[in-house]
């Protein structure tokens, strides 16, 4: 029988996955090595989906560039190591969009991920997923294997971590418009609300996913994305008014923006699954604003 292992079960994307092992990084904790190799043998599977990250927003990554770089390159090392030892069959692993070359001036495309620096406001982190798309194609050259990644554009969705120091842009606005709300306070929006950014929700993600370790039969790096960009003042009117917040919103321009653009080509994605319908970022809001706000206690924050 398939069996599928998903590492990062508790998070964001892992999390919206509707089957499979679904270990806690306290269950599976891949900063050890062989302690991850034996309940991963135990388990026995025949996918590894590997959604354990380091992950953070902007101004996490801001803050943290070694913990970002240090993180991610152990785990994903750990895992990657494993999964060939241990024969797995079919093995996705996750980049993500602002790893990209900053200033392209172009929507993005697979090939581009090496050709100029990141952004330099999360280059810990983007370096470590550069080595990672390298370390994936060095596995598979040399022990002849076809694991891939992919390349997600910014996800969101109802298991999200809403804290606001930390958090990415959807989840941390839907915090501070809830408590504005609340508190009956300004909601303050970091940085001028002129960045665009395309979001996916987590569910379409971990769908195409899915479908791709049942379709897709090559070892190269897939962009994902509904390729629908939206401004972050876009985005915060669309929240404001979902959350029906009456109150005033200020931009606090003294903040970064950080990479201004980042759009995809998505012509690979769509040879492979032609017809995938995405939800659109006002439904996706919707679910996810309702969810917080009924779920505010449980809410990782
Ligand atoms: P990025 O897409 O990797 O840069 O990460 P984020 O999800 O953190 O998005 C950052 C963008 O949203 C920047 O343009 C920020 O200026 C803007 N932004 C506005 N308010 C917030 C906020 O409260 N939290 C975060 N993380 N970003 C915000």
């Amino acid at each position: 029988m398939k069996k599928t292992l998903i590492t990062g079960g508790k998070g964001l994307v892992g999390s919206s996955f509707k089957s499979g092992e679904k270990p806690s990084s306290k269950e599976l904790n891949l900063f050890d090595y062989q302690e991850s190799f034996n309940y991963i043998k135990k388990i026995n599977p025949n996918i590894v989906i590997h959604c354990a990250a380091r992950v953070g927003g902007l101004y996490d990554n801001m803050k943290n560039q070694a913990d970002f770089f240090d993180q991610n390159v152990m785990i994903n090392s750990n895992i990657l190591k494993i999964s060939k030892e241990l024969k797995i069959n079919k093995f996705i692993g996750f980049l993500s969009t602002c790893i990209f070359p900053d200033n392209l001036n172009k929507p993005l495309e697979e090939s581009d991920l090496h050709l100029g620096p990141p952004h330099k406001s999360n280059f810990g982190y983007s370096y470590a997923k550069r080595m990672f798309d390298i370390q994936v194609q060095a596995y598979n050259e040399q022990y002849g294997l076809k694991y891939f990644n992919v390349i997600p554009t910014n996800v969101y969705g109802v298991n999200d971590n809403y804290n606001i120091e930390t958090s990415h842009v959807i989840p941390g606005l839907i915090h501070k418009t809830f408590l504005a709300k609340k508190q009956n306070t300004d909601l303050i929006i970091w940085g001028s609300g002129k960045a665009r950014r395309e979001f996916i929700f987590a569910e379409d993600l971990s769908n195409i996913c899915i479908q791709l370790s049942k379709k897709y039969n090559g070892n190269s790096p897939i962009i994902i994305s509904p390729s629908h960009e939206i401004s972050i003042k876009d985005l915060v009117d669309l929240i404001v008014e979902i959350s029906n917040f009456k109150g005033k919103v200020i931009y606090d321009t003294s903040k970064s923006d950080g990479q201004l653009i980042k759009n995809t080509n998505t012509s690979k994605l769509q040879q492979i699954i032609p017809d995938f319908k995405f939800t659109s970022i006002e439904k996706g809001l919707h679910k996810t604003i309702n969810w917080f706000f009924s779920n505010y206690d449980k809410a990782r924050k």
